[in-house]
């Protein structure tokens, strides 16, 4: 694996290998199916960033779940713009089903609280979630985080559906941009 890349003319440094990525997604698996057993939990993955943590978390869960994906976009470049767009809403009836959101990462939180409050006007039967990577020194919010992968340190990430302006998703291993 590579120590260093460079995508539109930013350095980012090797900040965390697929195996450990590996390990934390088959962590998070083993939790939900101890916690959602015989419960069919609706899995709502908050794209574009998630799509791979999604694709390796339900090849791991053994229980019997459904997904679906909705779409919201905050960040332009390398930081948070503050105000999130809906860009694909939710169309899956959710009335008393326990929904698990699928984030790839989590810092402010804005997103979070977004998808939240839009999912919670549907009636659920409890929202969960399950974020693979979590900035504690950005969060600027109060909700909990049900499941966490790893903790990050504050800085911008490329690698593993995580993109700077498009490019980087398809990197196997995190990397951080250099401050
Ligand atoms: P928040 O609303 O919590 O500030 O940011 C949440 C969303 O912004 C994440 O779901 C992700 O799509 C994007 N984001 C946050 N931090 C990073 C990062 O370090 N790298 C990339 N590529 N996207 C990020
Ligand atoms: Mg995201």
């Amino acid at each position: 694996m590579r120590k260093s890349v460079t995508i539109h003319n930013l350095k980012f440094m090797l900040l965390v290998s697929s195996r450990r990525i590996q390990g934390a997604v088959t962590n998070i698996a083993k939790k939900i199916d101890r916690d959602f057993k015989n419960q069919n939990p609706l899995f709502l993955a908050v794209l574009n960033g998630s799509f791979l943590f999604a694709a390796d978390l339900l090849r791991k869960i053994k229980i019997e779940c459904e997904i679906s994906f909705i779409k919201v976009s905050s960040y332009s470049g390398t930081g948070s713009t503050g105000k999130v767009n809906t860009l694909i809403g939710v169309n899956e009836n959710l009335k008393k089903r326990p929904v698990i959101i699928l984030e790839d990462i989590v810092d402010t939180g804005n997103t979070l609280e977004a998808v939240m409050s839009e999912i919670k006007k549907h009636n659920p039967d409890g929202v969960s979630i399950a974020t693979l990577f979590f900035k504690p020194e950005a969060y600027r919010k109060k909700i909990a985080l049900d499941y966490v992968g790893l903790e990050v340190p504050d800085k911008f990430l490329v690698g593993y559906g995580l993109d700077y302006n498009g490019l980087g998703r398809t990197l196997e291993d995190i990397y951080a941009l250099e401050s």
